[in-house]
This record gives C-alpha cells, structure tokens and sequence, in this order.
C-alpha cells in the first residue's frame, strides 16, 4: 500500500491519479483466524489496529454487517475531549486524546484532528460548582482544564449571548486541547492500517450467531458462512445486548437514538466547540461551514437509526436562546445513531462468563473520542487479559455496585 505524502499527490497529478491503490482490500474470509472482531466502527478497526501494532497478533478479521464506519462512528459530532471526573475516566479519555494529537502521523492518513477547544458552558449555580470541581479533578490527573468566566466565554466565542434570558452563561469549563476530527477519516485510516498488515477488513458479513466449546468461544456464524476463532471481541455499541444474548449471557445496556443536524454551510463565525448541557444542546462549526449541532437522546428505547422530531425541536429552540444568529439559519440535514447506554454512563470493556470472548460497549452519547484509547486498552486486555486502562471498566463492576459515576459528564452531551 502506497505512503501518502504532498510528494505522492504531485506524482500522481503528472499522471492523472491513475497510480493511486485502494486504501483496503476486500477479501473473502478465510476459514479461521486468530482474533475475530465483530463491528468495523472506530472502535473494533482500532483495537485490531493496536492488536498488529502493539502486540504482534495480525490473523485477525473485522467483520461488519453493513459498510465499516457506518455506525455511530459515521454518525457522531465529533466532540473530542478529557474533562471527565473519574479519575478511570479521564485516564483511558486522555489517553486517547493524545494519541489524537498523533493519529494522523501515526496513520499516515489525515483524520483531520482539530484541537480547537471545546467548552461546557455552566448556565446554572450549580454547574459552576460541578465545572470548578471538575477542572481540580482534572488538574490532579493531569488533564488540562480550567474553569473561566463569562467574559472569557464571550471573547473565545463571540457569537454566544451570554445574557440569556432564562440561563444566562456564569463560566464554563475549558479544555483547550480538546476539539474535533474527521469521524469517516478515523475509520478508513485504521481500516487501511489494518488491511496494510494483513488482516481482513470484511465488509457485509453480518455475524448471526456464536458457537462455542465447552466454556469457550470457538467461532462465528455469518451471512458469508462459519467463521473459527480463537478469541472473539464485540464491538459492536448499540447492538451489544443482540450479539450477547447469542452468546447465552445479558449486558446491562439499553440501546437508545441519539441525533444530531446540520445547518447550511455560512462564512466562519465559530472556531471553538461548545456545550450547553443545561438546555441540551452543543454547537460547533464544520470546515464545510455548516453549523453542526446534536441533542439529548430519546427517551425511550429503539433502533430507528433517526431520532424523533421533537427532538430536533427541543434542541434548536434550546439552542437559540444562547446562539440567538442560528435562529436564521436553515436545517439542512438530520440522522440519528443507535448509542448503547449503561446505567453509570461508563463503558464495558471487559472478559464475559464465555471464555475468551471479549465486550467493548457502553460508549453512548460520547465514545468518538475515546477510539484510539479504547482500541489501546482493549488490545491489551484482548492480548494479554489484563490492562491498566480497562481494569476499572469491568461487568462485575455492576454486581459490586462499584459505578463509575460519569452522568453528569457523559449522560447528555458529547
Ligand atoms: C448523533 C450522535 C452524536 C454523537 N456525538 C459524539 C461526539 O460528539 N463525541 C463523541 O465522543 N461521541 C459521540 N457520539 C458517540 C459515538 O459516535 C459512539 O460512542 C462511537 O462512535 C461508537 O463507536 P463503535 O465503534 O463502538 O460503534 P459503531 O461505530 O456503531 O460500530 C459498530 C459496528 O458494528 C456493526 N454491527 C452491529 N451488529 C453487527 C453484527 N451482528 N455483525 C457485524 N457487524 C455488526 C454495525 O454495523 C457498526 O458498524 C455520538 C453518537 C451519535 C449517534
């Protein structure tokens, strides 16, 4: 597979781009490998990317149902930010922030990293409270954070109306490292990676069923035919509790829409990401120019894929309030993706009573960011059985009652 470079683009200009090779294969899968991933979102291609690179292990298949990235990661605002609370948290969040910095390098592919700042507006008493203490969390973790003051907010975003009439902005929680990145980019530069170290990226193949032996997992059934393993990792967000219940035991997620719009594309009038968590909303600006705005999720469990009316509603009446310009604009696309849910707002990254069968799920609302950390963790602990940053996010934290408590900062926005 070739290495982009600015001198590559020039070549192939002299040659009109007929020298360019498919970025993945497409393959037919073989009758057994090593690791078998299931879901080809940021999440599943990432950790069979760092299964290859950190660990050796490359007989490895992503096997996805429709296109890969076509789930939430496709789907998704793009917020990338560490300001969690939890000290596990903001350990695994960060570590995936970083590799962010990095990722494009590190990728050879451009996934468009934009550490533009993202900021949580505190709209009520008891969000500067909540934000303050957060920003010394994050200060004992390291994450650099700080809480600022409503003049601060108006100078780094001038079209925010800080006066509002019914939540008037007090402050608001700053990461200035935080940002945004290109969310398809993330899925087909670790897809290429994967394909480049030999393993097969296989799109279409939806796996309907799971064989075991004995106590352990040994293979697949799919829509392309049975497929051997010697271990198996879902990854597959909203519909975990499906691939679970092949499996013979229960998740204790709930699948839920969550949507998001954009507006038509206007000149640049916003260059940092902000979240207003009081009225449910978050707005950033896309390079196309188009306002990108999400919401709360549904109320109610479904797997629509679109997300209700009155949601959008909700959001924007919401929103004009604090972005009074947007109530100009026009709508010009909405979507919805199916976030799995855990009753902490924390992830799972975790074994199962199946062995050697792995879980990564519990992303919900937020878990765009957390792709390269997760996929990092989650090739270790897939690898080896163990890893510092999963250890805290195991499934029998929900039998001990050891939550980790992240509704404030994960529950709602992104
Ligand atoms: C509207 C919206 C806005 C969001 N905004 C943000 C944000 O700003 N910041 C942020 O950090 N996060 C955000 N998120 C959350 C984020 O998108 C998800 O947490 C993340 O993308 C999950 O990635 P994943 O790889 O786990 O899942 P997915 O990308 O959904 O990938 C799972 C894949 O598994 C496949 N699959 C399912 N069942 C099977 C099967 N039986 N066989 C084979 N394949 C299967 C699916 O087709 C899918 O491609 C948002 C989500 C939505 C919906």
């Amino acid at each position: 597979m070739g290495h982009y470079s600015a001198l590559a683009v020039v070549r192939e200009a002299f040659r009109d781009h007929r020298g360019w090779q498919r970025a993945w294969q497409s393959p037919e899968p073989r009758r057994r490998y090593d690791v078998v991933i299931v879901g080809a979102g940021g999440h599943g291609l990432a950790t069979a990317y760092y299964l290859g690179k950190n660990h050796g292990i490359r007989n490895v298949a992503v096997l996805e149902k429709g296109w890969l990235g076509g789930g939430n990661t496709g789907r998704n605002t793009t917020i990338i930010r560490s300001n969690y609370l939890q000290d596990a948290s903001a350990a695994i969040y960060e570590k995936a922030r970083t590799l962010y910095e990095t990722l494009s390098q590190d990728l050879n592919y451009n996934v468009m990293f934009s550490p533009r700042g993202v900021m949580m507006l505190a709209q009520t008493e008891h969000e500067v409270r909540g934000y303050r203490r957060t920003a010394h969390a994050n200060a004992l973790q390291g994450v650099e954070t700080e809480f600022i003051g409503p003049g601060r907010v108006k100078e780094l975003c001038p079209i925010i109306e800080v006066r509002g009439p019914r939540y008037p902005v007090l402050g608001a929680l700053w990461q200035p490292r935080g940002g945004t990145a290109r969310h398809d980019a993330v899925a087909w530069g670790y897809a290429r990676k994967c394909s480049e170290m030999g393993m097969d990226v296989i799109q279409q193949c939806e796996v309907t069923g799971i064989r075991t032996s004995g106590s352990d997992v040994s293979g697949v059934v799919t829509t392309r035919g049975d497929i051997d393993c010697g271990k198996l990792g879902i990854v597959v967000a909203g519909h975990s509790g499906h691939l679970a219940d092949m499996a013979g035991f229960r998740l204790p997620i709930e699948s839920v829409a969550l949507q998001a719009l954009v507006s038509e594309p206007i000149k640049p009038c916003m260059d940092v990401v902000v979240m207003a968590n009081t009225v449910h909303g978050y707005m950033s600006q896309s390079d196309k120019g188009e306002m990108v705005i999400g919401g709360g999720a549904d109320g109610f469990n479904n797997y629509t894929q679109r997300g209700s009316f009155s949601h959008v509603e909700e959001t924007v009446r919401a929103l004009v309030e604090t972005f009074p310009m947007i109530s100009r604009l026009k709508m010009l696309r909405q979507w919805g993706g199916i976030v799995d849910m855990t009753g902490d707002r924390s992830p799972i990254l975790s074994g199962t009573p199946v062995g050697n069968l792995f879980v990564n799920c519990g992303w919900g609302t937020g878990g765009f960011k957390a792709i390269p950390g997760s996929g990092w963790g989650f090739a270790e602990l897939m690898a080896k059985g163990e890893s510092p940053l999963c250890a805290e996010f195991g499934l029998d934290r929900f039998r001990e009652g050891r939550f980790i408590d992240e509704s404030v900062a994960a529950g709602v926005a992104h």
